[in-house]
């Protein structure tokens, strides 16, 4: 079953939650995803603008998905970040000021997530 269909996407799409929700999980934006971790050499540049090499987690979208879906895989649009610039960029979700963590703690955190049964 096929919720979402990408390509027709224009500014004025409405998003409700549960194509965002499949926009996510999808198998163009995985891909989108890793090509652009890649390109940032999986480092968070909103931390790397302050001079501080700081592992990214997650793929932003500049231009907020909800507020122009026709960019929702536009590489330009798109930049490697961590867990907390990427709350700081979305006041909206209420996750509240930006921590700094020491490096150390984030790689650790990021050596947890990985699923050993997933390495291949
Ligand atoms: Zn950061
Ligand atoms: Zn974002």
């Amino acid at each position: 079953m096929k919720l979402i269909d990408i390509k027709t996407w224009t500014k004025d799409t409405r998003l409700t939650k549960e194509m965002r929700d499949a926009f996510y999980k999808s198998h163009p934006w995985e891909k989108c995803r890793g090509t652009i971790l890649e390109r940032d050499g999986y480092l968070c540049q909103n931390c790397l603008g302050d001079g501080e090499p700081v592992p990214a987690d997650t793929v932003h979208h500049i231009i907020h998905l909800k507020d122009d879906p026709s960019r929702a895989l536009d590489e330009d649009n798109l930049i490697s970040v961590c867990f907390d610039c990427h709350n700081e960029f979305h006041p909206e979700k209420g996750f509240g000021k930006k921590k700094k963590k020491k490096i150390s703690n984030k790689i650790k955190v990021f050596e947890v997530n990985q699923n050993p049964e997933n390495a291949w």
